[in-house]
């Protein structure tokens, strides 16, 4: 017998048919004697469209009120899904962030989960009288902040919740079915050679994750790599095995580069002519961040005249607005003459724990983009990680060139 948790994505739960389909894989696990808990997302589409409706209510909205009409979508799976598992004999019950709970930090939109009291899950787990073991199925994406309302995790935040229930549950696996069978080695609507991999390290997967490959959230992974969950991601609509994170010593042969993300919800910001003096680029980026406007890549040229340059930096495309609000009201006391920015970038990432040992990756990057004609417009690295920024328009044809440059390509197809 195992404790496992099973997380199903928008896809997955998307119609009620599919919500069969995951009962009966549920059901599946139930009769191999298994204590399960299942998380859902809301039904694909659905917080888009509340995300939707919020933005046309009010631009800049309350995020309290946010997080109330955000978390409703998985309020719905919960229960169809705990119906249909009842209909087919299972004991089941839905629970709520709020009813487990799934105490979080008060950042409504994007909160971070703290603690998860299961201590009455775990009771109930336990086979009673004529009754099998009750099965939990956990919303997704919601917990309850500080202040008694109720939060939200942050797009893709079901998978977080399920790795932190996995965690809080001390439960053998945590498997996330998804709309794909695993991880690949790039966004396989992207190219149809795109190759699955069997095992990723847990910062390989946390590279990608956070540099746009959204197949698993970001938190989510670190938050197994922290706790030593035991990730797999699979297909809810086959049966065949999927991609386990795991730590690096599990993996036998090591590529150089495991796989690419992309990024199109970049934008690039310009500040022309800023004094170069110590201390400006402390208050540009210390105001930026007081007023929670991520930074990513960051170049700044090195002065021609010893007074003034060039500073060039991206940031989130939905924060774009923010920056430009906060970046007008330094330019008075700052002395820089102009902010120019642009949303049509798009940043790639090759990732792969073995660049460690091998040198030359960013070489190829590079070689492989000026082949295709394609103009780099900012660098970044890390260990493990070469990311370039290129206009959008670009995007699929650098990710399919550089996907064959690193011999990324499945066999056999086109
Ligand atoms: P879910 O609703 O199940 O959470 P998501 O849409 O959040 O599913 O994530 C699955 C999607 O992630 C896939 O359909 C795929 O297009 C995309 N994706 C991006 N990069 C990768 C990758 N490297 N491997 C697999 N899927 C990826
Ligand atoms: N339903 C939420 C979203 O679309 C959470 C998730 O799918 O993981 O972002
Ligand atoms: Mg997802």
């Amino acid at each position: 017998m195992a404790r496992i948790v099973m997380k199903f994505g928008g896809t997955s739960v998307g119609n009620t048919d599919r919500i069969k389909n995951v009962a009966r894989r549920v059901k599946a696990e139930v009769d191999a004697g298994n204590e399960v808990a299942v998380v859902v997302s809301a039904m694909s589409g659905t917080t888009n469209q509340l995300v939707t409706w919020t933005n046309e209510i009010a631009r800049l909205h309350d995020a309290r009120e946010y997080d109330v009409v955000v978390a409703s979508g998985e309020q719905v799976t919960v229960g169809l899904l705990a119906l249909a598992l009842q209909d087919i004999g299972v004991n089941a019950r839905s629970w709520l962030g709020w009813q487990i709970p799934f105490r979080t930090d008060g950042i409504h939109g994007k909160a971070r989960i703290g603690e998860i009291d299961t201590t009455v899950m775990r009771e109930r787990f336990a086979p009673t009288g004529d009754r099998g073991g009750q099965v939990a199925v956990v919303a997704g994406f919601q917990g309850i902040g500080p202040d008694n309302r109720i939060t939200t995790l942050g797009r893709g935040g079901s998978d977080t919740s399920a790795v932190a229930l996995a965690a809080a549950l001390d439960a053998d696996r945590c498997d996330i079915y998804t709309d794909v069978d695993g991880v690949y080695t790039t966004d396989p609507r992207i190219t149809a050679k795109a190759r699955k991999i069997d095992r990723i390290t847990y910062e390989e997967m946390l590279e990608l994750a956070s540099q746009g490959a959204k197949v698993l959230q970001t938190r989510s992974v670190a938050m197994a790599m922290q706790h030593g969950v035991r990730v797999q991601v699979l297909s809810s609509f086959e049966d065949k095995p999927g991609t386990l994170v795991v730590d690096e010593g599990e993996i036998v042969e090591q590529q150089v580069v495991t796989g690419i993300a992309y990024s199109p919800d970049e934008a690039k910001v310009t500040l022309v002519g800023v004094p170069d003096r110590p201390g400006v680029a402390g208050a540009i980026f210390g105001s930026l961040a007081d007023s929670a406007v991520n930074v990513d890549m960051i170049v700044q040229n090195v002065s021609q005249d010893g007074k003034s340059t060039d500073l060039t930096f991206t940031v989130g495309a939905t924060d774009l607005d923010r920056a430009h609000q906060v970046l007008d009201g330094l330019k008075g006391e700052l002395g820089f003459t102009d902010i120019v920015s642009d949303p049509g970038v798009c940043k790639i990432s090759v990732v792969g724990v073995g660049m460690r040992s091998q040198p030359g990756v960013a070489k190829t990057m590079f070689q492989t983009l000026a082949e295709k004609g394609i103009n780099i417009q900012v660098i970044s690295t890390s260990e493990i990680k070469v990311s370039v920024l290129i206009s959008a328009d670009y995007t699929e044809l650098a990710v399919r060139a550089l996907h064959t440059a690193y011999g990324l390509d499945a066999e056999g197809d086109g």
